[in-house]
């Protein structure tokens, strides 16, 4: 397994992910995306929401606040129960505290410790919108924050991050199934964005761990560099949620059964998601390092799916105008099939190609001599570094 240290380190080299306010020695559980690791989480979550939302009839997206009604996080159970103990015993409530407003008419309302709240919030909407049949769920990707007491190993556990979230509403006698193949479609997400199965382990939650109003809980983990953590978790949480929150805003949450004319309240199994825990689960995964040409080299082996940049194209010489030219010509042509190409004329190709293989691009295009004589190109594979001559007009298969 990859030293931690190591992707780390490359993360900040390369411009995915940097120390949060950098310049002032970084804040403790905070960072920042870069353009190549912003890149990779857009994919990442491009994936997941055309798996689970775009790609299904039975998905509703919402983008909701942030901050809500304080009054949803008490329902909830948060104020009195997310704290984590502290040294001594003492309990540490770890929502992030706001107040809203100005002077004597300000609310102390909380920054969201998961997405889940404001898909609860919404079910009634969802429901008289769009009048959904069970079942049917909600999904959020957004921002969530944490006072963890003990930020650590990098973006693992951070005080802001990101979540996949979805409710997955059934008929209270139907959970079991349903709780099955979102199982296997955690799996199914897991092989797409290019994490192996191999390194995936679901731990069944045993009854004492559990929380109270869930009966059945898998943690997925994943083999860390750190060890065997938490990568996400299934949940199925009863109408527990749906029951809090119609009881405490006192608005009926129940659903009617038009076939059956009956009425009752959901349950729902909640598959939640970390967009952080997922990109660090995918670096490590993907991080390799081998020897090339007898030379030593690191290469993030991400599929064509995740990587950041889907080709470079290079003139073999940037004092060649023609080459130039011509160069030119096919990166433009390219990024007009597929944006994410990147265009690199820097040192000779050699730096080039280790460059691209460090970030992780699949295939890098060269244009020399030959290229004006016959229209064909150099196309460069990250893996095996094996180059093939391909025909510009063909170039675009590469890409797929
Ligand atoms: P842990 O036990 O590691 O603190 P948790 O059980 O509290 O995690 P959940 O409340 O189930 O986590 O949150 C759902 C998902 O959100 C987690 O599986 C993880 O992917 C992500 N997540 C939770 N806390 C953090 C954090 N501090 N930093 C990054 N991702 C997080």
């Amino acid at each position: 397994m990859v030293d931690l240290d190591k992707i780390v380190s490359l993360c900040k080299r390369r411009g995915f992910i940097y120390p949060g306010s950098d310049i002032y020695g970084g804040f403790s559980g905070f960072w920042d995306y870069g353009p190549l690791g912003l890149a990779l989480k857009n994919n990442v979550k491009n994936i997941w929401w055309r798996m689970f939302v775009d790609g299904r009839e039975d998905m509703y997206g919402i983008d909701a606040a942030i901050i809500m009604n304080p009054r949803a996080w008490e329902a909830s159970g948060h104020v009195s129960g997310f704290a984590d103990p502290m040294e001594g015993g003492n309990m540490f409530n770890t929502m992030f505290k706001t107040s809203v407003g100005a002077g004597d008419e300000s609310t102390v309302s909380y920054l969201r410790p998961e997405t889940a709240g404001g898909i609860f919030v919404n079910f009634k909407n969802i429901v008289d919108s769009f009048h959904p049949k069970l079942p049917f769920g909600i999904a959020q990707i957004g921002k969530a924050f944490r006072n963890e007491i003990a930020p650590r190993d990098f973006i693992f556990r951070a005080r802001e991050f990101e979540q996949m979230e979805i409710e997955y509403f059934v008929r209270p006698d139907a959970w079991k199934d349903v709780f099955e193949s979102w199982r296997e479609s955690v799996h199914a997400f897991n092989a797409a964005v290019g994490i192996p199965q191999s390194s995936v382990h679901e731990l069944e939650v045993l009854d004492e761990d559990r929380a109270h109003y869930s009966k059945r809980t898998i943690d997925f983990e994943f083999d860390f560099p750190f060890g065997r953590k938490e990568l996400y978790g299934l949940a199925y949480r009863t109408d527990f949620d749906l029951r809090a929150h119609a009881e405490s805003s006192s608005v009926d949450l129940s659903y009617r059964d038009e076939q059956s004319g009956e009425t009752f309240i959901p349950h729902v199994i909640e598959p939640s998601f970390g967009v952080d825990r997922t990109i660090l689960a995918l670096l490590a995964s993907v991080y390799t390092e081998d020897e090339l040409g007898s030379e030593p080299r690191t290469y993030l082996k991400f599929n064509k799916a995740v990587a950041p940049i889907k080709a470079a194209v290079f003139p073999l010489l940037k004092n060649k105008p023609e080459l130039v030219a011509k160069a030119r010509s096919v990166y433009e042509m390219l990024k007009k099939v597929e944006p994410r190409i990147m265009w690199d004329d820097n040192g000779n190709i050699g730096k080039r190609y280790r460059r691209q293989d460090e970030i992780g691009t699949p295939v890098c295009i060269t244009v020399d001599f030959g290229t004006l004589e016959d229209d064909t190109v150099t196309a460069r594979d990250r893996d095996s570094g094996q180059q093939e001559r391909v025909t510009v007009s063909e170039l675009h298969k590469n890409l797929l």
